[in-house]
């Protein structure tokens, strides 16, 4: 990822991405004190535009905020940095990485005398988890590990740290043969996948946890405001587990993994074990609006150029 042509948005300017470097003392890379966002770009008619990109903006400074961590731009200043990277680095489409983080100004917990950073990083990435299971579905474990307690960590903020829980429960899956991990809150309800929201449909009724262990995830909010608009009722509660053995289809949301459908959990095959009728409408109806192929919520993408 270092080894490459093209533009990093940090602290300001742009600089060559090879020439985009932090010193071995960098706070953060110690402590995992930061924040960052994952947002995507998609290629439109009217060009590459960024989906829902105020949202992750906002929802960058509330991590900061949440942190205690000072940012020093405006969100404003932060959403013409993010289309700046994607159209600096001439992509159509992609992924772009917003992070703030401590320097290397001072080192110890009390993280007296340090500065916040922040870079822009964007490049071109496909599917997360792959064409294929974007229709075929994927296979998740139950994980070992839990999901954040709301007051060990907090789950408002995307920050840093956090994904020390999350690459383990994502490594714990794929050891034992698994795409993915679902994983519980502290009081074994459902919470969240590794880096994705959790959707699961009965009845032709669609519920999604309460935002409690799990991240408010922007596409979660797009799906659910999509889904609603489309007839669907959805409901925001709690759900455990064997509700998920038995529901009729389940689908995970999040800006790497869109909308990809489950079709197994722990050895029991959901539904006909491939993509249902639902997520099958509702993935159609969210390709259609961020490839900007809908008529509705224009307002959710942001032009690059
Ligand atoms: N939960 C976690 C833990 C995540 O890392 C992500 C990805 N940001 C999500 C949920 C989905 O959030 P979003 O839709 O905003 O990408």
């Amino acid at each position: 990822m270092a080894d490459l042509d093209g533009w990093i948005w940090m602290d300001g300017e742009l600089v060559p991405w090879r020439d985009a470097q932090v010193h071995v003392l960098t706070h953060t890379l110690h402590y995992g004190m930061g924040v960052f966002e994952g947002i995507r770009a998609y290629n439109t008619d009217r060009g590459p535009a960024i989906f829902r990109l105020p949202e992750h903006v906002r929802r960058l400074f509330d991590s900061a905020k949440i942190l205690g961590m000072s940012l020093p731009w405006s969100q404003d200043e932060v959403i013409e940095a993010c289309r700046a990277a994607v159209r600096e680095n001439g992509l159509e489409s992609g992924y772009i990485r917003p992070m703030a983080f401590y320097g290397a100004e001072s080192m110890g917990l009390r993280a007296d005398n340090l500065q916040t950073h922040l870079i822009v990083a964007a490049w071109s990435w496909g599917s997360y988890m792959g064409e294929e299971n974007m229709e075929r579905g994927i296979r998740v474990r139950t994980s070992s590990f839990t999901r954040h307690h709301v007051n060990i960590a907090m789950c408002r903020a995307k920050a840093n740290g956090q994904y020390i829980n999350s690459m383990m429960a994502l490594q714990e899956a794929v050891a034992c043969g698994y795409d993915e991990a679902l994983l519980l809150d502290p009081e074994g309800f459902v919470a969240e996948g590794s880096g994705e929201n959790f959707f699961l449909i009965r009845d032709g009724v669609i519920h999604t946890p309460e935002l409690h262990s799990a991240l408010a995830g922007v596409t979660r909010d797009a799906i659910m405001t999509l889904a609603r608009e489309a007839g669907y009722e959805v409901r925001e509660r709690r759900i455990t587990r064997d509700e998920v053995y038995v529901c009729d289809e389940a689908f995970f949301t999040g800006t790497a993994a869109e909308v990809t459908p489950i079709r197994e959990l722990d050895g029991r095959v959901i539904g006909e074990g491939r993509r249902g009728p639902i997520t099958t409408d509702i993935q159609s109806r969210f390709f259609a609006l961020v490839e900007g192929r809908a008529d509705a919520h224009h307002e959710w993408l942001t032009p690059v150029a």
